[in-house]
């Protein structure tokens, strides 16, 4: 655990008791601040009670008599579409309202680094989708280069739960947009910016509140490395805005598209091969094409920034390529579940999102798809061109008829259920397809998450005889 500085004596509330909320209140006690709590929900009132925490109702304005803080956990709205009433009532007393995150770089160096011969640092890594698999490939490069290494935020680890750093390590934090958003110290050494699809805006109040909130990692902070990916208006202007220039090296350009060879410093994937090039010259090339932890387009971006930030904190190229081969991809994410008589099945079940599917799509050929669920506005529209991928669409839950109506030509069933989506697609696939789970839909109308949705896809088609 990593205590918080700087808060003895305070009293801080905590709002939100899940895990991360329970491990800031344990974290900022013993920063030896006075500690109290509040959920909105019964039952983790009951249990924070059980665990000896001091419940406040901080719906009442009486309540935040001696309040030096607001402490909220991500899942709570604090702006968009409308925020908590409790932020709310904080907000208009004047109560700072801070996040897991911002305790963390606040109290993250320690005296204790006087000692160390390398300080720690932090790579912070943010973006509308490959941020979880950039962050595990991160981790897994540093730690089989034997860097000591830890993992935590968005992915795994609260932040505050995330052991004091030793003697030159690095800590890899995945970072959503909410906790960036309300964080009010971001201080990482490299800061990494995949990419931005339009995602969560119902939260941020449109797309350029999204951008910000990501924005800010950079803004906030000054890295002394800013990994941008720059594959889209949003990545270009803020590289644009951290260096002084093309000539600046403190930014490394990342592009899975383009070749990026105009600037300081910068790391692109094409037809399949990685480079790096710094002051116009190529210094290095790694072959993406043999590495099946990491298919397609979209893995070799992840491939670029996970390679770029590596970089930023000294390792060698060839270190980074030896790991690229042995990492295994996270489970949900372009991940072979099985191959059985010449049918690859892919369970991308995170493929929440229309632009997450339509990366899914191009990374294989002859699929038979499986998508569906809580489809998000504007459809599937958008994935036309990929649908040339498609053999045939097999539809489930919700939006399963929405989803038919977009499809144009290419032939589909309603399938409704994983079960019979999996059954149909076994019953119709040849030697050489792909069966791809990547529903470009939220999993909640079936399933309590896309955990749970591609959990039950791997169990079906590992049940196949
Ligand atoms: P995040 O943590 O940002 O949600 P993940 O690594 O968990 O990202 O991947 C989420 C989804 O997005 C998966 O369906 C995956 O196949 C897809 N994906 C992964 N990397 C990228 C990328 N660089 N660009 C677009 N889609 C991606």
């Amino acid at each position: 655990m990593i205590p918080v500085q700087g808060v003895s004596n305070q009293t801080i509330a905590v709002l939100g008791l899940g895990r991360s909320g329970k491990a800031t209140a344990r974290a900022l006690a013993e920063g030896g601040a006075r500690v109290v709590v509040w959920d909105d929900g019964q039952e983790a009132r009951a249990q924070a009670e059980a665990d000896g925490l001091e419940l406040r109702d901080l719906s009442r304005e009486a309540a935040w008599e001696g309040i030096d803080a607001l402490i909220v956990s991500p899942g709570i709205p604090h702006l968009y579409p409308a925020p908590n009433p409790v932020i709310a009532r904080a907000l208009e007393l004047g109560v700072p309202v801070d996040n897991d995150v911002g305790l963390f770089f606040r109290s993250f160096a320690t005296p204790e680094w006087a000692r160390f011969d390398a300080a720690p640092r932090v790579i912070a890594i943010t973006g509308s989708n490959g941020k979880s698999t950039t962050t595990a490939l991160v981790h897994h490069i540093l730690r089989e280069a034997g860097r000591p290494v830890q993992m935590g935020g968005n992915i795994g680890t609260g932040v505050l739960a995330l052991d004091p750093a030793s003697d030159g390590e690095v800590v890899v934090l995945e970072l959503s947009s909410y906790q960036t958003d309300l964080a009010r110290a971001l201080t990482p050494d490299v800061a990494v910016f995949t990419n931005l699809s339009p995602d969560h805006l119902d939260r941020h109040g449109g797309p350029g509140g999204y951008f910000a909130a990501k924005r800010r990692l950079f803004a906030e902070g000054g890295p002394d490395r800013a990994v941008i990916g720059v594959d889209e208006i949003e990545g270009q202007y803020l590289a644009n805005q951290m260096g002084q220039g093309a000539a600046d090296d403190r930014v490394i350009r990342v592009s899975a598209e383009r070749k990026l060879d105009r600037f300081a410093w910068s790391v692109f994937a094409r037809k399949g091969f990685l480079a790096e090039y710094r002051k116009g010259r190529q210094i290095a090339s790694i072959d993406l094409r043999g590495v099946t932890g990491l298919p397609g387009a979209h893995n070799h971006q992840n491939a670029c920034a996970a390679y770029a930030a590596c970089r930023a904190v000294g390792l060698a190229p060839r270190q980074i390529e030896a790991a690229f081969h042995s990492f295994n991809g996270l489970p949900h994410r372009s991940q072979t579940v099985r191959e059985r008589g010449g049918v690859r099945w892919v369970n991308d079940s995170k493929a929440t999102n229309v632009d997450a599917a339509e990366k899914a799509l191009l990374a294989f050929d002859n699929i038979r798809w499986i998508a569906g669920g809580l489809g998000k506005e504007g459809g599937i529209a958008a994935l036309a061109p990929a649908l040339a991928r498609v053999s045939k669409a097999y539809l489930i839950g919700h939006s399963a008829r929405d989803f038919a109506l977009q499809l144009g030509d290419t032939p589909y069933e309603i399938s409704q259920t994983m079960a019979e989506a999996v059954a149909s697609a076994d019953r119709d696939a040849q030697a050489g397809d792909t069966v791809l789970l990547a529903p470009a839909a939220a999993s909640f109308d079936q399933y309590p998450n896309f955990e749970k949705r591609g959990e039950d896809f791997t169990a079906l088609v590992n049940a196949l005889p």
